[in-house]
């Protein structure tokens, strides 16, 4: 019987990101035999405990050889190389709340056991970077010429706030509309098409927005149309925002920051990454073994 495949579909899929990042087999194994000397045998065995880092996945420093892909992507930008020497990496970085650590925690032990396929980090990391990091992943998924990143941006917040599989199910005919809502019980509530939602949860949603936006235009786009920071702040004081934040001061800046501190500290506490070389290390062996019969 074959083994059921691994998956992170126990992790609500908004505490997940996932990054593929290729490598060039061609110019890994130059670097070996070409540059060093090696035979391909040692080059072998040295490329088979390689893990890229992780300023590779997240761009930040991505270098030789490893690259980032889209459909067209057919050479290697290093060496020009064909596409039979790609190999990919499959990232995931969870973004783990307490309320999400039993089910980690349990994969994690799956993971544990296959240790040459799995590579498992635990970076040090601070709510705020976390939050900030969660900022620019998303504003580098967004396309700020289309209105619809308003709607994209707000739903990733609500998910982010109460991270559950259920989502998905709950919304899979879509979101037309985020409405501010007196009436809802708990934070929010999904009515065809429209998803209701708390002042507080309102307010937050206005916030990431704001957060998003303030570098790309004078103000920030928010759903409540483009606002400067003071406009920002009357809008979310008239929502009754602040005060179900139990934020109690009447100085803007103060009232800012300490929104911002609870938007941060009601979010994910921890950082994961599990990388994945099932592919890379069959198509590094399958490349080894042409070179080892030429
Ligand atoms: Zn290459």
């Amino acid at each position: 019987m074959k083994k059921p495949e691994i998956t992170f579909d126990s992790i609500p899929s908004s505490a997940v990101s996932r990054t593929t990042l290729k490598i060039c087999l061609k110019c890994a194994f130059d670097v070996f035999t070409k540059q060093l000397k090696l035979t391909p045998r040692t080059a072998y065995s040295e490329l088979k405990k390689h893990v890229p880092e992780e300023v590779d996945f997240t761009g930040a420093a991505t270098s030789r050889p490893h690259f980032f892909a889209n459909a067209k992507t057919d050479h290697c930008p290093y060496c020009n190389g064909a596409k039979r020497w790609f190999a990919d990496f499959h990232a995931f970085r969870i973004d783990a709340t307490p309320s999400l650590e039993k089910d980690r925690k349990k994969l994690w032990t799956v993971l544990r056991k296959k240790p040459e396929r799995f590579s498992l980090w635990t970076p040090e990391r601070t709510q705020m970077q976390i939050f900030s990091e969660w900022l620019e992943r998303l504003n580098r998924g967004l396309n700020f010429d289309d209105d619809r990143w308003l709607l994209e941006a707000a739903l990733s917040h609500i998910k982010r706030s109460a991270p559950s599989n259920d989502w998905d199910e709950i919304l899979s005919s879509g979101v037309r509309r985020v409405q501010l809502s007196r009436q809802v019980d708990d934070s929010w509530r999904y009515e065809d098409g429209w998803l209701y939602v708390s002042p507080s949860l309102y307010g937050d949603v206005l916030m990431v927005q704001h957060l998003l936006s303030r570098s790309h235009q004078h103000g920030g786009r928010t759903f409540e149309g483009r606002l400067t920071f003071q406009e920002l702040i009357r809008r979310l004081r008239r929502i009754g925002y602040f005060e179900a934040k139990k934020i109690d001061s009447d100085d803007p800046y103060e009232m800012f920051e300490q929104a911002v501190a609870r938007l941060v500290d009601s979010g994910p506490s921890a950082v994961y990454y599990a990388v994945d070389r099932k592919d890379y290390l069959a198509k590094l062996k399958s490349v080894y073994e042409k070179k080892r019969d030429q």
